[in-house]
């Protein structure tokens, strides 16, 4: 399946539905680490975002278009850290995708863009127990199976198995960035909140892809 205007609105939509259904458990895993809220944040502008898709008269012309559709949703209902954090991200996304559909190479841009966006914004590097954790091996694996010559979906599919993995690898880390932060070593043994959305965010674009 191409990575199209369709595709991005569904990967919006497949997100804004599994986001819902993790609501409990990402802000549980926020209760543990931070202050309960991941989930009602993300839940709350993923719900925004659909609504404005579902009052669009018709669909933008670009995936940049969707993106950028996204980043403003983002940015005026979620609040907290991961709302500036993830709607510049999509900011940055939007900025690089001004094509109607996106090849492998295309995706990788993406989500570089948007990682950089994140670290922009956020100033974390790896190992700090934050959302870059999940996204900078996505955009590591997305890039070497790019560069091998892989498809788009390949280099998707690589990119969400290795946020799964990186928001996994999160659980020992210690944070020194975000509220987590003010724990200390408590915060260790625990999965940090926006690396494991991060992770269903990019599954979600797997899925809309299939
Ligand atoms: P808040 O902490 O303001 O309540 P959320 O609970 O919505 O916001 O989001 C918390 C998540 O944001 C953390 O789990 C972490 O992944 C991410 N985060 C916080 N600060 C940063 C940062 N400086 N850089 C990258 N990600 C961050
Ligand atoms: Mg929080
Ligand atoms: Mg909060």
């Amino acid at each position: 399946m191409t990575l199209d205007v369709a595709w991005a609105m569904r990967w919006m939509r497949c997100t804004a539905e599994a986001v819902a259904e993790a609501k409990t458990g990402l802000t549980e895993l926020d209760r543990v680490i931070g202050d309960g809220d991941h989930g009602e944040n993300l839940d709350r502008g993923f719900r925004a975002v659909t609504a404005k898709l579902d009052g669009l008269e018709s669909p933008p012309a670009q995936v940049g278009d969707v993106l950028k559709l996204v980043a403003t949703t983002l940015m005026s209902s979620v609040g907290g850290a991961s709302g500036p954090l993830y709607g510049t991200a999509f900011l940055r996304a939007a900025k690089v995708t001004g094509l109607p559909e996106l090849d492998a190479h295309g995706t990788v841009a993406l989500l570089e863009a948007a990682l950089e966006g994140i670290t922009a914004r956020g100033k974390a590097v790896v190992g700090e127990k934050t959302m870059v954790d999940a996204w900078q091996p996505a955009v590591d694996a997305a890039e070497s199976v790019a560069s091998g010559g892989g498809t788009a979906h390949d280099a998707l599919v690589a990119a969400a198995d290795a946020a799964a993995a990186g928001a996994a690898a999160t659980v020992p880390l210690l944070a020194t960035k975000g509220r987590a932060s003010y724990l200390g070593e408590r915060s260790q043994g625990h999965q940090d909140p926006g690396a494991t959305s991060t992770a269903l965010i990019l599954a979600a674009a797997v899925r809309a892809s299939e």
